[in-house]
């Protein structure tokens, strides 16, 4: 990978390829599309249930002290009266008299319409809650919002799990899911959307410890982020000031990584101290606390919270994965994504489309497709269909060819290196299965002409 990929992957090569390719569609496209609305194609989710799956590994599966739990979406209105959302989450909005676009004040440079100049309305306080009605009556008694953070979800189910669970302190509860803010200003595609899905987690300890346990999640987010493959110098860490904590916070650090448009938040890591269970035990009157049966003490713990996006770090994982070569063609585009994280595992290839080649291959794609995402491609030049997996990615590309007839063997190409390894087709799914695992790809570098013989 050269050193100057970021500069290489401007938003626009991004958002092209991913339309390009099938990563991301805009929403509604048909109709003009819906604002800042993005909807997942067939690589793209792949892509995302990858992202996912690797945060519930590294946060849930591997881990003693981590449990997962997915709520609805819809909550009694009273959380959000408990959490501060319907007080306080709220940004200040001007409206230009002239052209009507509407700003958020606080991020203004000056008192003027950024677009036209003219002049700007007093800001008044907008919530970015989404408002709906529950049953088929629209009052106010039958108000709900959709959830802006999954969070709250944790916090009034800390009792139900760990009664169920039977645990102690310390302890975590993850979960995945939706997440909906009526941003004023959207933007940067999947960067800052109304509609988006987070993974959070809330990992509940004695008060007293919290300081301990904030500095080693935040060392364990940065360690996830770099261990699938993003690159040290675009991420940074940013201490929060004590001007800019959030009502709940007593310390907040975000994680950062340089977008094409700047550095900006991948990742919040927050000490929300006792703030959510004290405020759940005031307005629902059920007491949340912790029994510590070897100090004999009741207490409300204390939590630390890592909260990250799903589509921004999927974000971020494609920016840092993208890269351009010159070659014979013109330019070769390769999206060094983690093999974790790679829409497709494995391509097959054959060099032929005569019966004898493809039936062994079409035997080995049936072989394989059981075990991860693979796909089969017979059309256009090996060359053509190298060229289109490494741009999405694909970490493996196996060759079927006239000489698999008799050896019965296929090609292995490693979509960085373009080494390639030949292997027997009877332990093709042992030796692809222990290359995703991590075993180095050892293999001949090819020549310019990839060494596979042509179709
Ligand atoms: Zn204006």
């Amino acid at each position: 990978m050269t050193e100057n990929s970021t500069t290489k992957a401007t938003m626009e090569k991004i958002v092209s390829l991913c339309k390009r390719r099938g990563f991301i569609f805009q929403s509604s496209e048909i109709y003009g599309g819906l604002g800042s609305c993005w909807d997942y194609g067939p690589l793209g989710v792949e892509l995302k249930r990858n992202v996912k799956e690797a945060w519930w590994r590294f946060m849930i599966r591997e881990r003693d002290d981590v449990v997962g739990l997915d709520t609805a979406i819809l909550m009694h209105p009273q959380v959000w009266v408990a959490s501060g959302h319907v007080q306080g989450f709220t940004d200040p909005l001007v409206e230009c008299k002239a052209c009507h676009l509407r700003w958020r004040a606080d991020a203004l440079q000056g008192i003027k319409c950024p677009s036209c100049g003219g002049e700007l309305t007093e800001p008044r306080m907008f919530n970015l809650m989404f408002k709906t009605f529950m049953g088929p009556v629209e009052d106010a008694a039958s108000v709900v919002y959709l959830r802006p953070e999954t969070a709250q979800g944790i916090f009034v189910n800390f009792e139900n799990v760990m009664m169920s669970q039977r645990r102690k302190l310390p302890f975590g509860i993850a979960q995945i899911g939706k997440t909906f803010r009526n941003e004023i200003t959207p933007g940067n595609f999947i960067f800052r959307t109304r509609e988006f899905e987070q993974m959070e987690m809330e990992f509940f300890v004695k008060p007293g410890t919290d300081e301990q346990w904030f500095t080693y999640w935040v060392e364990q987010r940065l360690s996830w982020y770099k261990g699938l493959g993003i690159r040290k110098e675009n991420l940074r860490l940013r201490p929060h000031g004590r001007d800019e904590l959030a009502h709940y916070a007593r310390c907040c650090s975000d994680v950062e990584y340089l977008f094409p448009m700047g550095w900006s938040e991948l990742e919040g890591i927050a000490n929300r101290g006792d703030f959510d269970l004290t405020q759940h035990s005031k307005v629902s009157g059920k007491r949340l606390e912790y029994f510590d049966d070897e100090t004999n003490e009741h207490y409300i713990p204390y939590v630390i919270e890592p909260s990250a996006g799903v589509d921004r770090s999927l974000l971020a994982f494609l920016i840092d994965a993208y890269d351009e070569e010159p070659d014979k063609e013109g330019t070769r585009v390769i999206l060094h994504l983690h093999r974790d994280l790679a829409p497709v595992k494995v391509a097959i290839l054959p060099l032929s489309r005569k019966e004898e080649v493809s039936g062994v291959a079409r035997k080995i794609h049936s072989s394989l497709r059981p075990c991860f995402m693979t796909q089969y491609d017979d059309t256009q030049s090996i060359g053509r269909r190298y060229r289109r997996q490494d741009e999405i990615g694909t970490p493996f590309c196996v060759t079927v060819d006239f000489q698999s007839l008799e050896d019965h063997a296929v090609t292995i190409r490693e979509r960085d290196s373009m080494k390639q390894i030949r292997v027997p087709i009877a332990d093709l799914k042992q030796v692809v299965l222990a290359k995703l695992a991590g075993e180095p790809f050892e293999g001949q570098t090819a020549t310019a002409g990839e060494g596979a013989s042509k179709a």
